[in-house]
């Protein structure tokens, strides 16, 4: 007898999850276009999980607030509640939300994952066929961004321009260190550490061993920046060799140059420096796998990399820790499109592919996956991609999740 009482799914050693059919999801509905691709997302889930269990399993959703709504009823950006909720359900999904630029609050988004140490931000680029891209072979590009997610730059140490602290920052500097900075410089400050980058690229080699990926690139810019970027490689090769042995090949020290020369099982670790990698992955996309690299590098790479797949409500992304993860789309709250029912769901409803996958529910997240090619094969696409895809039917968010529902088998 099945029990349809909500539970709560648990965390195991190692990660392991204990994922009841019944479990409580936490979802933050997000701002701008969150409300409408929130919704779609959640009836394209709660479809497919209805057709491929039937009544056997089912998610309780849970709607906890951050962002502007949470603003709204409580007077915080980020409530503790809605950590501690996260916490306690391990998985959660996330829409868009609005950051201020220049003023204001930090990015909530930032500090969600911060707070939650969800150290990884896992981003697959794959493409969907049929959808414009402005490659030649958009096919080629099957990557997946491992982005560190709590340093660096976005670390949130900084200092405006002729502020107290920022003018004892450059005291300091002069007076200890003899290092002259503009008197009336903003200052910002770049953490890299080792058990950062190493938990980071740890997740990255296993997942490519995991996937069979034949290759894993620490893409860093240490070429100038030495102690933090280049650390962040040397760190990276070091964790690779000391924690998967055998598996992993350098491929400086190999001379291998092509994929198709790495052996079943085994994983080539390389290095790119980041200005070069944007030019990698436009000329030869079928050379890279797995990439690791530090917060800023990740975050522009993702959206350029989302672009080379038809654009950013195409890509799906994962904030993941060791307790809990946190699902959402690469893509910010588009306020040109907010309410207007008109925005691409694909995004997030392919993040929520990744929690069911996360959750080891494969078959709901196949049948998704396949729906959404479907539907866009026959034609069926929202205004971002209608108005690049001649003869297409334009769809309301809303539409379109109704059109992948009625394509789930
Ligand atoms: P954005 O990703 O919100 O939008 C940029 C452009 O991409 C949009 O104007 C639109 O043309 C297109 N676009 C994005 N998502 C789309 C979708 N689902 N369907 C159709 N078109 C889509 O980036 P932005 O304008 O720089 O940021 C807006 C806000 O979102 C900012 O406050 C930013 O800080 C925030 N943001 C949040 C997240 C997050 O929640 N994780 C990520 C990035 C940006």
């Amino acid at each position: 007898m099945v029990s349809h009482e909500p539970q709560r799914i648990t965390a195991g050693a190692q990660g392991t999850l204990q994922v009841p059919d019944t479990p409580v999801i936490p979802f933050i509905e997000g701002d701008g276009i969150g409300p409408d691709i929130w919704a779609a997302t959640q009836g394209v889930l709660d479809a497919a999980i209805r057709s491929a269990y039937g009544d056997q399993r089912r998610i309780t959703w849970l709607e906890v607030l951050a962002g502007e709504k949470a603003y709204r009823e409580t007077g915080e950006w980020l409530p503790e509640g809605t950590l501690q909720a996260i916490k306690d359900h391990v998985a959660a999904i996330k829409g868009p939300l609005t950051t201020p630029v220049g003023k204001g609050i930090r990015s909530v988004n930032v500090a969600l994952r911060q707070r939650l140490d969800l150290y990884a931000c896992v981003r697959p680029i794959q493409y969907i066929s049929g959808v414009p891209s402005p490659m030649r072979h958009p096919e080629r590009v099957n990557m997946v961004v491992f982005r560190e997610n709590t340093e660096d730059v976005y670390a949130g140490i900084e200092w405006e321009a002729q502020s107290r602290e920022a003018e004892a920052v450059i005291d300091f500097l002069k007076d200890r260190l003899g290092v002259e900075v503009a008197r009336d410089s903003a200052i910002g400050i770049k953490p890299m550490s080792r058990p950062a980058t190493r938990r980071l690229v740890a997740r990255a080699v296993q997942y490519a061993l995991d996937h069979n990926f034949p290759s894993v690139t620490l893409v860093h810019k240490g070429n100038i920046m030495k102690y933090t970027e280049g650390a962040f490689m040397k760190w990276g090769y070091e964790v690779a060799c000391e924690m998967f042995g055998d598996f992993v090949l350098i491929e400086s020290e190999r001379g291998l140059e092509r994929e198709d020369k790495v052996p079943q099982g085994k994983v080539v670790i390389k290095d790119r420096i980041a200005d070069m990698m944007f030019q990698q992955v436009l000329l030869r996309p079928e050379a890279y796998h797995v990439i690791a690299t530090p917060n800023l590098n990740g975050d522009y790479l993702s959206d350029a990399l989302a672009a080379q797949v038809g654009g950013l409500g195409m890509a799906p992304g994962a904030n993941i820790g060791d307790h809990c993860a946190v699902f959402e789309a690469t893509h910010g709250s588009a306020p040109k499109y907010a309410g207007q029912d008109k925005a691409n769901p694909i995004s997030l409803i392919l993040s929520g592919v990744m929690m069911l996958e996360y959750l080891g529910w494969s078959e709901a997240a196949l049948a998704i996956k396949q729906a959404v090619q479907k539907s866009i094969s026959e034609g069926l696409v929202t205004h971002d991609l209608a108005r690049q895809m001649p003869g297409t039917r334009e769809l309301r968010c809303s539409e379109f999740a109704q059109a992948v529902i009625e394509r789930l088998t």
